[in-house]
């Protein structure tokens, strides 16, 4: 059934989202603090709202795609937001990558008001959210998780449920933690075995068949050669870049903190992605931190 669908915030990611409802039938109306943005959802079937208070009293689901959590806590809870002014029942679908804390607190406040809510950050990048192939990695309660999931199935192709409120983005802090970890830790071995006259090639193949072998590796080899397909192979160009995985890290780091949770190797990892991104590799492929590691 074709429903009014409110979207928020139509950059890179939250504009080919929005045009992929539009096309699947759906009323889209949507706003950013851009112009530009909205006229390129206009020109795609979707439709303009004046506001975020429009917005929300006329949509039935709201989406929302914006960069942090302080842009989230406005966005719903601030004057003229969305809490204010959409109806009971609105169901509402933020797929930003914030803090957990945000997310809890908007979800809290939603609650307040009888909106059902879910926290759905993705993973898939700019060229899953132009086809629809998003992973949205889904908290919240399952009452809101099967709503959501009509509209995560049009943006989306994996959908995972990964419990209460806030536990979508844990879910994805936790997955890029691993990653910006395991990339330093591959890096770090392609580094040694150059010091150590071991080839580049070889290394792949003997750790890609043996127990290094992971996804930092195998998928997103950080030397050239190995992988055609990676980074490494096209002057570092993302891919997903150095700067959006210092922001997970450090996410991961507020959450470590507020929930008292050790992370030592994390702490290392948003230490050493941070110098590499002061130093101008902020906008490179985040594997480019091989570069950083051996000094060129
Ligand atoms: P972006 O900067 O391209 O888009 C954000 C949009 O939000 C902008 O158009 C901006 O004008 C708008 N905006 C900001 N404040 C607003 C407000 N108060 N009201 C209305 N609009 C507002 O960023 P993006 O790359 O689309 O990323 C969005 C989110 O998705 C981020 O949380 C990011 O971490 C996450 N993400 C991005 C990628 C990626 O590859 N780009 C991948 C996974 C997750």
């Amino acid at each position: 059934m074709a429903t009014t669908v409110g979207f928020i915030g139509l950059g890179n990611m939250g504009g080919p989202m929005a045009i992929n409802l539009a096309k699947a039938g759906h009323r889209v109306l949507g706003f950013d603090m851009s112009k530009a943005a909205i006229d390129a959802l206009v020109a795609e079937g979707g439709e303009a709202a004046a506001d975020v208070a429009q917005l929300a009293a006329e949509a039935d689901v709201i989406v929302s795609m914006l960069p942090a959590g302080k842009h989230v806590r406005q966005v719903y809870m601030g004057e003229g937001g969305i809490l204010d002014n959409a109806k009971a029942g609105t169901l509402l679908i933020d797929s930003s990558t914030i803090d957990v804390d945000s997310a809890r607190a908007v979800s809290a406040a939603a609650a307040g008001k009888s909106m059902p809510i879910v926290d759905a950050p993705v993973s898939g990048g700019v060229a899953g959210a132009a086809a629809g192939t998003l992973t949205f990695m889904v908290g919240g309660e399952d009452s809101a998780f099967e709503a959501a999931k009509p509209y995560l199935d049009i943006m989306g192709k994996t959908i995972v449920h990964a419990g209460g409120a806030g536990t979508g983005q844990a879910a994805k802090i936790c997955n890029n933690m691993i990653l910006g970890i395991s990339m330093i830790g591959v890096s770090e071995a392609f580094v040694l075995a150059e010091r150590l006259g071991l080839d580049a090639q070889k290394l792949f193949d003997i750790s890609s068949t043996a127990s290094g072998q992971c996804w930092s590796l195998t998928s997103y080899c950080p030397v050239p050669g190995p992988l055609p397909t990676s980074p490494a192979n096209r002057d570092y160009q993302p891919g997903f870049a150095a700067g959006m995985m210092l922001k997970d890290l450090k996410l991961a780091q507020e959450a470590a903190h507020s929930s008292g949770a050790a992370t030592p190797m994390g702490a290392e990892a948003a230490s050493l992605y941070s110098l590499f991104c002061n130093q101008g590799g902020e906008s490179l492929d985040f594997s480019a931190i091989v570069k950083f590691l051996r000094g060129s």
